[in-house]
């Protein structure tokens, strides 16, 4: 007998920002739960190809996958709540998709047929959803489609979701994510956005089988009855969802509600006996109340407001969050701009309070002199500090300049024609550059590494070989090793073959913890398994802290 396949299609209603990739990974972490292998699609309506060449301000995060596929933050939520790595094929962008039919046609693909939007691109999609259900040999693939209904720009997905249930109604489940705003002035909750996007839904010839609305409290059973009513759907399958502190809670409350025996019933699946032991128990750390992990992230997304830093650094903040649990503590990130610390009336020593320091990674020459600063305090200092990419570069350069006294050493990311290029670009880069091939061209993705022993890398990773996420197109110049070694910083992570120098760090009789990774372990840390280094970083800061409180 043929195995069974369900999908289900998570769609945006009313406006964008409601937390419709967090709503899809919970629905994947519930049906996970549930015995199901599950895997979780983003389908995103730019053009780009992938999101490697937007600007993190504007977009958010970049999130790079083991593959090296440069894509949306959303993906990193899915693997965070998974708990396993997505395939490349998991992600795809409208750009990726006409390309490939633009693609074929070139090479006569369509045998002299006339091409078009419909059917062509949505049979790409929907060849696109199925391979990546083949590719990551799943029961139940989940597609969350970006932007909100009445956008232009996602129609072929949705349009692809229509012809999906179609062809296979009872393996196809179509979620409406709404909101239900409640304007001050009325202090009441209004449920008719949700409804005209219900609508909006059904003028695309699909019907919601099941609707999370969103709010900033919780609906009540007549409103509840009303979007039912409205939305063709039996009140059971009305789910609210208020605002929340904790949104690793989210699948908890889903599975309170009732939602995964819905969907379970929806696709005409056996429902298995729940498993949520171990997310509860991370969901219970995230809501003890615990001593205070103060960290000073210092980097350069910062300029739009709260919500842009958020989003520009989010696998950094959840992978602090997950080690800072680890040690029994609640992590308290400030953010600070490193221009702060910058010109004359700098105010770096404002760090003597924190009990870590991050610099993340970044590109450009904006605020690099800050963060040097910054990093020279925290090494002068005895601040645990951990740098991240760029953060690990600067690192470098700021030992290169004041220890090893390098005059002037820089990256030449910043300064091309600098004395002593102690990071540099990477040979194969330079000829990527020279011809504007940006796109998809950095050192990206899973690479392994060498650990050396005795440092803080071999202590923190307990193994002598990591395979670790990438994103740069600059690296320690290798004709800068040596000496840099011999004024005392440590490699304790190298390329297979020694060439790439992949972490920096202090040994451990210098300073307390001092390590830079040129990669990013962010992109690897989950809740149910909060990532080494940021868990070694984590336990140097918590003991600063305890000693802090006593001075
Ligand atoms: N700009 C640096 C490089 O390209 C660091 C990149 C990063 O932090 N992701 O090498």
């Amino acid at each position: 007998m043929k195995k069974k396949h369900s999908y289900v299609f998570v769609i945006g209603g009313v406006m964008s920002g409601i937390g419709k990739g967090i709503v899809s990974a919970s629905l994947g972490n519930i049906m996970q739960a549930r015995g199901f292998r599950a895997n979780l699609v983003k389908a995103d309506p730019y053009l780009n190809v992938d999101a490697g060449t937007m600007n993190p301000t504007e977009h958010g995060e970049v999130f790079v996958m083991e593959s090296g596929l440069e894509t949306d933050q959303d993906m990193g939520t899915y693997e965070r709540f998974l708990n396993l790595s997505g395939q490349s094929i998991d992600y795809m962008t409208s750009g990726m998709v006409y390309s490939s039919v633009i693609a074929r046609e070139r090479s006569l693909g369509y045998g002299g047929k006339c091409v078009e939007a419909i059917p062509h691109i949505v049979d790409e999609i929907t060849e696109r959803i199925t391979q990546a259900e083949r590719e990551n040999r799943s029961d139940i693939t989940l597609v969350e489609i970006g932007g909100t209904i009445g956008d232009y720009q996602n129609i072929m997905f949705i349009e692809a979701a229509r012809v999906l249930k179609l062809t296979r109604p009872e393996d196809v489940a179509i979620v409406l994510v709404g909101y239900l705003p409640m304007p001050q002035h009325m202090g009441e909750m209004k449920t008719r956005p949700t409804r005209i996007a219900a609508q909006a839904l059904n003028s695309h010839g699909v019907n919601a089988d099941l609707l999370i609305a969103r709010s900033a409290v919780a609906m009540d059973d007549k409103r509840r009855a009303k979007l039912a009513l409205a939305c063709n759907l039996a009140p059971a399958r009305v789910v609210s969802l208020p605002d929340v502190k904790n949104v690793y809670g989210i699948p908890l409350e889903l599975h309170r509600q009732g939602v995964d025996g819905e969907l379970t019933k929806i696709l005409h699946l056996k429902l298995g006996t729940p498993k949520f032991g171990p997310w509860e128990t991370f969901v219970k750390k995230g809501n003890a109340k615990k001593p205070e992990l103060s960290i000073a992230v210092v980097g350069k997304y910062f300029d739009s407001g709260d919500f842009t830093l958020a989003d520009a650094y989010v696998s950094v903040i959840e992978a602090i969050r997950y080690s800072a649990y680890s040690v029994n503590r609640t992590p308290k990130l400030t953010w600070i701009s490193a221009r702060e610390f910058e010109g004359k009336k700098n105010k770096v020593a404002m760090l003597a309070k924190f009990d870590g320091v991050i610099v993340p990674g970044g590109f450009g020459s904006s605020g690099i002199e800050g963060k040097l600063n910054a990093i020279r305090y925290a090494r002068t200092h005895n601040i645990p500090y951990l740098g991240l990419c760029y953060g690990m570069q600067l690192m470098v350069v700021e030992f290169a300049r004041n220890v090893a006294k390098l005059k002037d050493a820089h990256t030449t990311e910043v300064s091309p024609k600098t004395k002593h290029p102690v990071i540099d670009i990477l040979p194969e880069q330079k000829v990527l550059l020279k011809d504007n091939r940006y796109g998809a061209s950095m050192r990206l993705g899973a690479y392994p590494a060498h650990i050396k022993k005795g440092t803080h890398a071999a202590d923190a990773y307990k193994s002598s070989t990591i395979i670790e996420r990438h994103r740069h197109r600059y690296e320690v110049n290798p004709e800068y090793v040596q000496q840099l070694t011999d004024a005392g910083i440590v490699f304790s992570g190298t390329s297979p073959d020694g060439i790439l120098m992949e972490i920096a760090e202090l040994p451990k009789k210098v300073h307390p913890f001092f390590v830079g990774a040129q990669f990013h372990p962010e992109f690897l840390a989950r809740p149910l398994a909060p990532h080494p280094l940021f868990t070694a970083f984590a336990k140097a800061a918590s003991k600063r802290g305890q000693k802090n409180k006593k001075r």
